[in-house]
């Protein structure tokens, strides 16, 4: 078995081990493979071995491995979970599947309009900042509940749940707090969107405590592909 291939099912025995921990059921938490950095064989030896969800950070390049792999990986499901300017979101409109950072209308409005009509209606996560750190996007919890209105009216998107990158930080019971913060106000806002159904939380790090916390879908880099090169 190939590195890429072992880590998978290490992290899958992870989260299956954390669901288990918990009372929950191991298929209702997703992966994501995070795949920023990596080249193309890594995506395909991941896909090999049944991974079909990916995450990337950086549109420019997240858009060269999507074409690089349309006709090899025909099932790729693409996430954009990194930060996004207006110049880009056509590019992001017309390749991706899901974008999990969205925490603006402007933003909202011109992935809606420039969605191609031949697609299926972009996934759309909102950013929640949970840590409340100036230096991260994403709202303020009290945000939520208003862009998720606007959000939902808009023709090309389909509102799917809310993404948090949490405080970096070793100390377990904040990072739990901060989690379940996040669980709560989704819950909230699931009563009114009931077509809400992703709660994007946990990586490599974290991702037991972000699944005992209530996330349906951990994306792991680190731990499938190895560390990063800067
Ligand atoms: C890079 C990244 C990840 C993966 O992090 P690892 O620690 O490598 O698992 C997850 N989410 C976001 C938003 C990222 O940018």
């Amino acid at each position: 078995m190939n590195t890429i291939v072992q880590h998978l099912t290490e992290v899958h025995d992870r989260i299956a081990a954390a669901a288990g921990a918990c009372g929950r059921r191991e298929h209702d938490i997703q992966l994501l493979a995070v795949s920023k950095t990596k080249p193309v064989a890594d995506i395909e030896a991941a896909y090999a071995a049944g991974q079909r969800q990916f995450g990337e950070n950086y549109v420019q390049e997240a858009v060269d491995k999507i074409m690089a792999l349309k006709t090899r990986c025909p099932e790729i499901s693409w996430h954009l979970i990194g930060p996004l300017q207006s110049n880009k979101s056509r590019l992001v409109a017309e390749h991706f599947d899901w974008v999990q950072t969205v925490d603006r209308l402007k933003i909202a409005q011109r992935l809606s309009d420039q969605r191609p009509v031949h697609m299926r209606p972009l996934n759309i996560c909102l950013q929640v900042n949970v840590s409340g750190e100036a230096s991260k996007s994403g709202l303020a919890p009290d945000e939520v509940e208003s862009l998720a209105e606007q959000v939902s009216a808009l023709p090309g998107l389909c509102l799917r749940g809310l993404m948090t990158i949490p405080e970096d930080t070793g100390d377990e019971q904040r990072l739990g707090t901060q989690l379940l913060e996040l669980k709560q106000l989704f819950d909230r806002m699931a009563e009114k969107h009931p077509q809400l159904d992703t709660l994007s939380m946990g990586m490599s790090n974290d991702l037991e405590l972000a699944v005992a916390c209530g996330s349906t879908l951990v994306r792991v880099g680190t731990a499938i592909f190895g560390s990063r090169n800067p």
